[in-house]
């Protein structure tokens, strides 16, 4: 294909735009003006207004011109940090920043994808069931443009998110859900060298509760982490008070709820142990998801990955997406490999054959959603 330099400027274009997550504005409007001009019909929603972000989520539709589901394709707009002025440096046959930043292939090159098939459709004059397209916000750091979207805005029963690490051909059949834990843990001051008999120590009750859980891998589908530990305000005051914040994931419901509840149970039994005080939170930050292997976006991607000759591999991630969200919202969803390479470092690096191969592939999964039955 001839338009190897048509797709590395529009990538190189959008990573030299500003988009942190939250600070969306810029990239939004430019994509907004770009999917009109390739004939879309387009709606920004008020998840930015929810979130306090800058932007909204970006919908675009392209009404159905022949048979096959309606397809939604969608990737985010955000990046994390490092992101601000990336001076992106296209070397040999891959692109990578300048060493400062990321480069923000994650998830730009996604976008990228996105667009230049919406192209390759319009010239092609290729049929389809009708396509939407979901340009989120602020996917890093908690998938909140996709909790806050208007589904309302997306008829597609059949999606695909442009936004894992693997090769194209990988295709992401389950992601596990997540819960948050957070704990204050109230015991009470003394002088720690005149009366310390009168103090209870939230420090001790934190590290004795601690050393009771299970955490890292606690099987193949399910770990947990304690990531942030704080208190005490000087050595000679026994401590009153320390916050405790963790997570547990698992690709499977119960084991994630059996999980933190164990948390949850070794931080109050500590407490009590002690005779200290236990606030426990928790939140589930987004469901997991599970794709049959006969599912429809599992059968449409792993055909276009065959005939264009790419090794399918269906895989599950220990990571989620908006392919959570989405599966939540009765969207058969897979997220599917675009070859970015080292994410969120500033080493990041994309192949320009993979920014190629991502809008073939898709183009790929379009032609074949088109005879798909059932
Ligand atoms: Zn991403
Ligand atoms: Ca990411």
């Amino acid at each position: 294909m001839n338009n190897i330099n048509r797709i590395v400027d529009e990538f190189l274009e959008l990573v030299q735009i500003d988009s942190v997550s939250g600070k969306e504005r810029q990239i939004a409007d430019l994509l907004i003006k770009k999917l009109k001009d390739l004939g879309l019909e387009v709606k920004e929603d008020e998840a930015g207004k929810k979130v306090g972000g800058e932007a909204g989520n970006i919908i675009g539709r392209l009404p159905g011109t022949g048979a096959g589901p309606v397809l939604v394709l969608c990737a985010h707009m955000d990046t994390v940090q490092p992101g601000c002025g990336v001076q992106p440096v296209v070397e040999d046959s891959l692109i990578h920043s300048s060493g400062n930043t990321i480069l923000g292939a994650d998830d730009k090159a996604g976008i990228v994808a996105i667009l230049e098939v919406l192209r390759l459709v319009r010239q092609n004059n290729i049929e389809h069931g009708g396509l939407e397209v979901a340009f989120t916000i602020w996917e890093e750091g908690g998938l909140f443009g996709a909790k806050n979207l208007d589904y309302n805005l997306i008829s597609a029963p059949v999606g695909f998110v442009l936004d894992s690490n693997g090769q194209p051909g990988t295709i992401v059949t389950r992601a596990p859900s997540q819960d948050h834990i957070g704990a204050v843990i109230r015991g009470r001051a003394a002088h720690a060298g005149i009366n310390p008999e009168d103090g209870i120590n939230a420090i001790q009750v934190a590290a004795y509760a601690i050393a009771q859980m299970k955490v890292g891998r606690i099987d193949h589908e399910t770990t947990s982490n304690i990531g942030i530990i704080s208190g005490g305000k000087a050595v000679n005051i026994v401590p009153d008070s320390v916050t405790i914040e963790g997570e547990a994931r698992s690709l499977s419901t119960e084991k994630r709820l059996l999980q933190t509840a164990q948390m949850c149970y070794a931080i109050e039994e500590a407490a009590k142990k002690y005779g200290a005080v236990a606030d426990v939170l928790t939140e589930t930050l987004y469901p997991d998801y599970d794709l049959a292997v006969d599912s429809l976006p599992v059968r449409i991607a792993a055909e276009a990955a065959r005939n264009l000759g790419l090794e399918s591999h269906l895989v599950e991630t220990g990571g989620g997406s908006d392919a959570n969200i989405f599966n939540s919202k009765g969207i058969a969803t897979a997220v599917i490999g675009i070859g970015m390479k080292k994410v969120h470092t500033t080493e990041e690096y994309i192949k320009t054959a993979d920014l190629v191969m991502n809008a073939r592939y898709l183009f790929e999964i379009i032609k074949v959603a088109q005879k798909i039955t059932g």
